[in-house]
């Protein structure tokens, strides 16, 4: 008897997001790349982030206003590289790949899509280059923004450690085709959440992938609604003219598309509706 309330009172106390009902790595296969969306954090969404939502919106997609979210990486592994696209809290991402078999040390290149914390907290530890053999690429407008102008203390104790491996590269447009920075890896500008957003293009025989960062926070809404933006975006306008167009494309161009704050599986594809997309996962 004892037991059976101890167990009903556990249950109560532990909400499914705790424990996960989902697990917290997701596998894909593009071609040649073994790609991996490492769950970072999972909880709760605050839907008060949400820009000029009106409270009927709000009602229609988020019932009661409450959500579920997530903080995302991705491990991308094939033709000779070990890649991390964003580094999270720098809790989860090193659990998780020491499950896969990955060391901190194997990994030869960080991808950033942007300088947020829960991009770069990763990235180092008192002082210290948490993938000590990586180098760091990153669009360099991203990194004048918060390292030249803001003078921004994590960005700058994140990059740090890496001193005379941190390479900066300008993103073409997406409609440009982005550029090559790895083999089979494109960088494409997707600006507004943050100055320097990047997304990252993984192809291989036909098959592509987009690594979009934090091209949206809110899926219930923003797949609908792609217009509606939040407060953690520098430029919402832009922000949403960038969800538009990346949506577009992978909607059109049928590929994949994976989010750092999407929530599991985190990668899907895109169908366009009458009015705003759908993600369908498998
Ligand atoms: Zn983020």
């Amino acid at each position: 008897m004892k037991l059976n309330i101890f167990c009903g009172m556990l249950a109560m106390a532990v909400s499914p997001v705790l424990f996960g009902a989902e697990p917290a790595i997701y596998s894909i296969k593009i071609v040649e790349f073994d790609v991996r969306m490492l769950v970072e954090t999972r909880g709760p969404g605050r839907a008060n982030i949400l820009l000029d939502l009106s409270a009927a919106q709000l009602e229609t997609y988020i019932p009661g206003g409450s959500f579920g979210s997530e903080t995302n990486t991705f491990l991308v592994r094939g033709k000779g590289r070990t890649v991390v696209v964003d580094t999270g809290f720098g809790g989860a991402i090193f659990s998780s790949m020491k499950e896969l078999g990955v060391k901190p040390e194997d990994v030869d290149t960080v991808l950033l899509t942007h300088m947020h914390g829960d991009h770069i907290g990763g990235m180092a530890k008192d002082g210290k280059a948490l993938f000590p053999k990586a180098k760091v690429l990153l669009a360099g407008k991203e990194r004048a923004y918060w390292v030249d102008q803001q003078g921004n203390a994590g960005a700058k104790a994140a990059l740090a450690p890496y001193s005379g491996r941190v390479e900066t590269f300008e993103p073409p447009a997406l409609s440009a085709g982005g550029i090559e920075i790895l083999p089979g890896i494109r960088a494409a500008a997707a600006y507004g959440h943050t100055p320097g957003h990047t997304a990252f293009l993984v192809r291989d025989g036909g098959k592509e992938l987009v690594i979009w960062g934090d091209l949206m926070h809110v899926q219930d809404v923003q797949f609908p609604l792609p217009s509606v933006s939040v407060t953690y975006d520098t430029d919402p306008k832009t922000a949403a003219a960038s969800r538009e167009e990346y949506l577009s494309y992978a909607a059109r161009n049928k590929v994949l598309i994976g989010g750092m704050h999407l929530r599991y599986p985190a990668v899907g594809s895109v169908v366009s509706e009458k009015a705003g997309y759908r993600f369908v996962t498998e």
